[in-house]
Parts: C-alpha cells; structure tokens; sequence
C-alpha cells in the first residue's frame, strides 16, 4: 500500500521548495525525515535568475553560468557603469537548476518523494493537515507551501519577454551587464530593457514594464526588434524566447506563519516588491530555515520594517507618476554608488547609509507619496 502520511508535505515544488531541501538534507536527522513535494507541472523552470552576492562560493555555484563585476544602468543619452566589487552578479539557468534536482538531488535521496499532482484543498484540523489532490489525500504533520495557494491578484506585475540573441560580430562587452536601461522616450510607462551579455556576441535581452496587465506579446517584441536594431543592428539571430510575470506586493513577514503552515518563496513574500528580485532571499531564508525546522517558531530571514515602507513609496511612486520614477532612479544611479544601491536593495545597509541615499534624491515626491500611502 502507498503512504499517504510525512512528517512534512512541500505544496509546490518550484524554487522555494528546491532551495530549502538543498539546506535541509545537510541537518542531522533529514533521512529520517519522510517529506513528500507535489507539484502540479513537469516542472523544468523556464527562468533566468539573476542575484548579486558577496560570497566566494555561493551555495549554488556550480549551477552559475556566468558572473559579471561591472553593471552598467542608462536612461535616455545618460549612461553609468562601474565596478561592484565586493559583490559579483550571477545568473543560473532554471533549466540548470531543475535539471540538477531532477537528475542529480531527488534521486539521490531515498526519504523525498517527489509527485506531479495538483493539490486542491489543504485542512488543518486535530494538529494534522489533510491536503487533497487530484488523484489521492495525504496527511502531514507540517505543511510548507510555495505554492501561492489562495493568494490574492496583485495591483502590479513585472512583466517582461526576453530573447536570447546571437550576432555575427562582436557587439557586446561580455563583463558588464546592463541592469536598467530606460531607453523609451515618454513619461507614461515604467518600462526599461536588461541585458545579460554571455559572450561578446551572444545575449539575453529583455523588455520590461511595470503595470497592472502583461500586454500582447507583439507589443514587447517590437520594442525588443527596434532596441537591438538601433543600438547594435540587426545582424542577429534568436536561439530562445522566454517570457515571465512576476508579481510585486508589500508581504507580511514570513514568520507570520504559524507553527505547522510554513510559507517559503513568492508566498512568504520574499520577491522583493520594488525590484522582483527573489533568489537570494530564498537563499538566505531556506538556510536559517532548515536549521531551525525542528523548532516551533522556524528562524527566518528578518527584513526591518522599514524596507517594506520604501518599497511601498517606490512602488506607488512607479504606479502613480512612471516618468518621475524614471527621474529617481537616474538621480540614484548618477548619485550613489552601485555597491552602495545593491547593498539598499539587499536590505542590508544603515540607516545612516539610507540617509545619505536618499539625500540625494528629490524630496518632494517621496513626501507626496508617504501622504498618499497614509
Ligand atoms: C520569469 C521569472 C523570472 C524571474 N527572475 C528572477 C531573477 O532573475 N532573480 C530573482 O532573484 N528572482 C527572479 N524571479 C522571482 C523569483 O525568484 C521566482 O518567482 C521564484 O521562482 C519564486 O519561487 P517560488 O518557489 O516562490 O515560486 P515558484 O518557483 O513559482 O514555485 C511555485 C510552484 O508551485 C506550483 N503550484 C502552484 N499551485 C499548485 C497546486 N495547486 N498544486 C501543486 N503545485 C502547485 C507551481 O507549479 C510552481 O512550480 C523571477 C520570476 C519569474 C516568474
């Protein structure tokens, strides 16, 4: 007969689930830990992620396929890059890292169970969950989801369609990556392109806005045509097409979880609302969460609260005024250092490093903002 009870059930076997099994199977006792993932898709993730560390050896470095020490961030005839030393800025392949898991982790672990089924329903009841499927229940004493069950729309996405180009000559400069370039005229749109040059010749670009709605694929794919058309020419051909939304919401703290439901990735709120960004957080998380799994109330990687008020600013300022939000991260970038804006987005710098960003940033429109957030 086939178990249908675990000590713990992972409701979604994308990213989140991944990176906490990684940190997981180093703590003593994890084999003897029954632990089942159900995953509604075949999942091979159609994703590039991209993060920035200080860390010689990242805990997924054999998965990183390149890393660049200069970004470089544009926006209409202005242009800035420097070196981002300590930090270096990597990008994995969700194809590398799924295919890592599927063939080289799960197999290797004979206490994971891993199935493609859809859960319908989760019920906690007598300190027992019931989760439902498609095709079986099971039960588990702890839940952990990444699976974004029961969450509500969110107001904004970033959305984006990406391709993955090749020119026959050399047009790119392999070690800087292009991080932001706002290089659409007009003020109504919070749109900028991405550029991850892989060699001088080969390239992912990508077209990015902001908005409530992804819109008609043609509508990126011509910005993405007369971008490479007008910067490098159209000598180009392209190997691979990818496109993606990510949703951006001010999240309660994960360790608003209770107990036996312990949300990681996207529903824990570790995307950063402002940015998107979220590997690296998980990354940090699933690490003091693995450690601490065995305990009632799980460490989890603290944010200060006032890193959620600034997204929020940020966000409403991109929502409400695009083309000023445009004006504010030029006068960033022009103003403050790159490793001093990658060590604010990590959340890790002072206050008193706050202070000294946003005093050279215009006042006014983050104190409009605060009043209409209030
Ligand atoms: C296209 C794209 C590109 C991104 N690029 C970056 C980047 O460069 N850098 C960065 O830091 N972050 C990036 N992010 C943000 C973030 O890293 C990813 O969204 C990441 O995948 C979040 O991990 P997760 O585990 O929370 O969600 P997911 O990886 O989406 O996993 C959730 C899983 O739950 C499964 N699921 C959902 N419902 C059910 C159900 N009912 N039953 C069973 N399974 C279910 C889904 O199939 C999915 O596999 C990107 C996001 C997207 C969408």
């Amino acid at each position: 007969m086939k178990q249908n009870h675990y000590d713990i059930i992972m409701a979604g076997g994308g990213a989140a689930s991944r990176i906490l099994l990684y940190f997981l199977r180093l703590q003593p006792g994890f084999d003897q830990l029954q632990i089942l993932v159900l995953e509604a898709e075949n999942h091979i993730a159609e994703k590039t992620w991209c993060f920035w560390t200080q860390q010689q050896q990242h805990p997924f470095e054999h998965l990183i396929r390149k890393q660049w020490n200069e970004l470089e961030f544009k926006a209409g005839d202005y242009t800035t890059y420097e070196s981002i030393n300590p930090y270096r800025y990597c990008c994995i392949h969700g194809a590398d890292f799924d295919r890592y898991f599927n063939v080289a982790f799960f197999p290797v672990y004979p206490n994971l169970t891993l199935l493609q089924q859809k859960i319908l329903s989760t019920e906690h009841t007598n300190h027992l969950w019931t989760v439902v499927t498609e095709q079986q229940q099971f039960t588990c004493n702890r839940l952990v989801s990444n699976a974004a069950l029961n969450q509500p729309a969110t107001p904004m996405l970033q959305h984006f369609h990406g391709w993955f180009i090749e020119y026959n000559h050399d047009v790119f400069d392999e070690n800087r990556a292009l991080l932001m370039d706002f290089a659409l005229p007009g003020n109504d749109q919070f749109c900028f392109f991405y550029l991850l040059p892989f060699s001088n010749t080969k390239a992912l670009v990508e077209c990015t806005y902001y908005s409530a709605k992804a819109y008609d694929p043609a509508i990126y794919q011509q910005q993405i045509q007369q971008y490479l058309l007008k910067r490098f020419g159209n000598h180009f051909s392209i190997y691979h097409k990818e496109q993606g939304a990510i949703p951006l919401q001010l999240h309660k703290d994960a360790s608003d979880a209770t107990p036996a439901l312990i949300n990681i990735g996207q529903s824990a709120g570790m995307i950063k609302p402002s940015t998107g960004y979220a590997f690296q957080r998980m990354v940090e998380d699933s690490r003091l969460l693995a450690a601490s799994l065995h305990k009632e109330q799980p460490l989890r990687r603290k944010r200060h609260r006032r890193f959620r008020f600034y997204d929020g600013l940020l966000l409403s300022i991109i929502q409400e005024e695009p083309g000023r939000a445009i004006s504010i991260f030029q006068q960033l970038f022009s103003k403050s250092s790159m490793k001093s804006i990658l060590t604010f987005l990590d959340e890790n710098s002072t206050i008193a490093e706050e202070a000294k960003i946003f005093s050279k940033l215009p006042w006014w429109p983050f104190l409009k903002h605060i009043k209409l957030l209030g």
